[in-house]
This record gives structure tokens, C-alpha cells and sequence, in this order.
């Protein structure tokens, strides 16, 4: 298995392929590749990302069949069924890097922040499961001056809702805290521009990467 390090390179210059439109040619999608992972996977990373579909990981990483364990899931929080699909691909595979991935516009911290301001009351149980992840991350910015910049308080917000889930995968298990000890695994927020394309490394970095 790669190092955290090299896995980031590599999300780093697919992302560069996807931004300069030449992506689709490294990334082996092919039959070949199919029946060759039947032997097995080694991903290389971890992805949690959101639902959003301008935001699909394998697409603006350039990668192809067996390179990322993606776990898609609105507003990319973090749920016990989220730390259990990290648990699994880290042990199981030795992957060694788990991004957060969030983007601008995210429906789901847009829809958190309108629930802050406006409460609805029928908002369905599962929709409230989602919103209550996010909520507490975004409350205290929305009480800020940024209440009156709408564009930048959803633009701040999404940052610090993958900080949050950074955060919660650091803390939340065991075994991924173990793994962190032991130097095993690197944990790393990002953010994608859907108005540029670009993926934006901000934390957890280690210095110099
Ligand atoms: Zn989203």
C-alpha cells in the first residue's frame, strides 16, 4: 500500500488532469482492470464525500475501477455507518489516507442554515438526522457579522462542517485512533469548487505537503 503522502499526490494530480480536461485517459476503467480486481481491492484512499452529484470523487480525481473506497452520503457527516465503512476499508486494505470531501453549494449546510433561521416543523425525521449533524458546526458562524453575507456564511460553513467530520473521525473510533498512533493513517479535509474544479487540500495536512 502507498503512503498517506503519496496517496495525496496522487488525488492531487488527478484532480490537475480533471481541472486541465485531459482526465479519463490515466484512470483505467477498462475490462481488463475489471477482472483483475476480482483477485481482490487495494484503494488507495478513502473518500467521504457528499451526494451531491456535480461532486463525484472518482470523476474529479481521475481515478478508475479499484483506486477510491467512496462513501457518499449527504453533506458528507459523519454517522456510526460512516466510521464503520472507514474502519473496514482501513483495516481490511491498509488504505492509509480518508479524505473529507466537501464542496461550495452544499444543499446540505445551505439547508442547515436555512433551518436555523427559519425552523420548519415538517421537516421528515431522517432529512432532521442530517441537518442535526451539521447544525453544530455551523451554528455559532451563522450568529456572526457573517448573518449578512449569505454567500460567505454557506462558503465558510462548508469548511467548517468538514472540519467537524474530520474531527469526529479523529475522535470517534478506536481503531481509526489507534491507526493514527501508530502512524498508519492520515486524515485530511478538502473542498470542490464546483465554479473551478479545483480540490482544496486545508487540513490535517502534514507540514511541507
Ligand atoms: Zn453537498
Amino acid at each position: 500500500m502507498i503512503s498517506a503522502l503519496e496517496a495525496l499526490e496522487r488525488l492531487r494530480e488527478g484532480n490537475g488532469r480533471f481541472v486541465s480536461d485531459i482526465w479519463g485517459r490515466d484512470a483505467d476503467t477498462s475490462h481488463a482492470r475489471r477482472s483483475e480486481l476480482l483477485e481482490g481491492q487495494e484503494p488507495f484512499a478513502i473518500i467521504l464525500g457528499c451526494s451531491d452529484s456535480r461532486a463525484p470523487a472518482e470523476i474529479v480525481f481521475d481515478q478508475g475501477l479499484g483506486d477510491l473506497f467512496v462513501i457518499r452520503v449527504a453533506g458528507n457527516i459523519v454517522a456510526p455507518s460512516q466510521i464503520g465503512s472507514i474502519e473496514f476499508a482501513a483495516s481490511k486494505f491498509g488504505t492509509r489516507l480518508v479524505v473529507v470531501l466537501g464542496h461550495t453549494q452544499c444543499g446540505a449546510v445551505e439547508a442547515t442554515l436555512e433551518q436555523l433561521q427559519q425552523p420548519a416543523e415538517e421537516q421528515s425525521r431522517n432529512l432532521r438526522s442530517i441537518v442535526d449533524r451539521v447544525r453544530p458546526s455551523v451554528e455559532a458562524l451563522a450568529a456572526t457579522e457573517l448573518k449578512n453575507d449569505p454567500e460567505a456564511l454557506v462558503g465558510q460553513a462548508v469548511r467548517a462542517n468538514v472540519c467537524a467530520s474530520v474531527d469526529h473521525l479523529r475522535h470517534g473510533s478506536e481503531i481509526l485512533e489507534q491507526l493514527i498512533r501508530e502512524d498508519a493513517l492520515l486524515i485530511v479535509g478538502a473542498e470542490y469548487s464546483l465554479e473551478t474544479g479545483v480540490v482544496e487540500f486545508f487540513n490535517g495536512l502534514p507540514e511541507g505537503s
